[in-house]
């Protein structure tokens, strides 16, 4: 078990969001290579959150709403707004664009953003977009469990994804206890949304992401109080990955092309009716990447 401290960022006009994804300690678990906690949050009157249009390649994004809405509009002309306990999957393959926006100013606001890389195979696909408002969930030791990728206790998540994963969504309204089978060929991670939680004996709290290694059978949770975790899995990914601003790549080279065609307007397309500038994507500038290798 290893405990990683999440650090912060910055995104759109100025919300602070906890970063766990990739850290200097994790760079990735099984395929899910981002992870992002914005809020719980209530933004100012007169404030939301607005990304302007930025490109992705080589991953999946997927955003699980908990609370508050956002509206995805990209370039293949899709606009779904996203509710709480629905999710957006956004597959890039070889490039697409999007947009991010609240839709009510002033309002509560909570969001998973997650990122999942492709495998070789795939990270060059056509882009889709896919929408899913309804995922399974039940109630077992006083949680209620909704699961978003994979498959756990009898559930099967209809979310289409490309490699052996596993992402659910933990939550408890008083105290709880739970025993939760896992696949021991997965690494996990479990990061604490809300509240403080037992995690595998080890008590956690928000800004802390326990990562466990593969080989774990089962994994207990308790809380004493209202609690709300997120539990990713995945196969260990086995490919070196390379992430620069929104791209996800395997070589330097193949980054600095999808920066230099994103900044001259190639390749990408553009997100219709968007009124925002693009955003501009940072050079890589002869840094030199450390390539990540997981398996
Ligand atoms: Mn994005």
């Amino acid at each position: 078990m290893d405990k990683i401290k999440t650090t912060h960022a910055v995104i759109g006009d100025g919300l602070t969001i906890r970063r766990a994804l990739p850290s200097a300690r994790r760079r990735m678990v099984g395929a899910w290579c981002f992870l992002d906690q914005a809020g719980p949050t209530r933004f100012p009157d007169g404030q939301g959150l607005h990304v302007s249009p930025h490109p992705h390649i080589g991953l999946q994004t997927f955003t699980w709403m908990m609370e508050g809405e956002l509206l995805h509009r990209d370039s293949l002309g899709s606009e779904q707004l996203v509710r709480p306990g629905q999710v957006n999957l956004m597959t890039a393959g070889r490039g697409i664009v999007h947009t991010e926006d609240t839709v009510r100013d002033g309002a509560a606001f909570h969001a998973a953003q997650l990122w999942i890389a492709l495998p070789e195979a795939q990270r060059r696909i056509e882009p889709m977009f896919q929408h899913y408002p309804d995922l399974p969930s039940l109630q077992a030791g006083g949680f209620n469990l909704t699961l978003l990728v994979g498959d756990l206790l009898g559930l099967h998540s209809p979310v289409a994804v490309h490699s052996p994963l596993l992402g659910a969504d933990i939550q408890a309204a008083a105290s709880a206890t739970l025993e939760l089978p896992l696949n021991a060929a997965f690494e996990h991670a479990v990061l604490v949304l809300e509240g403080e939680a037992s995690v595998g004996g080890e008590m956690v709290s928000p800004g802390t992401l326990l990562y466990f290694d593969v080989g774990q059978k089962r994994l207990q949770l308790k809380c004493g109080a209202a609690a709300r975790l997120l539990l990713l899995g995945g196969a260990p990914f086995g490919e070196n990955v390379l992430l620069w601003w929104n791209f996800v790549a395997r070589s330097q080279q193949e980054l600095e092309v999808a920066v230099s065609d994103w900044n001259a307007g190639r390749h990408f397309g553009r997100v219709p009716g968007a009124t925002q500038p693009p955003l501009k994507a940072p050079n890589l500038n002869g840094l030199h990447l450390k390539t990540e290798h997981q398996a």
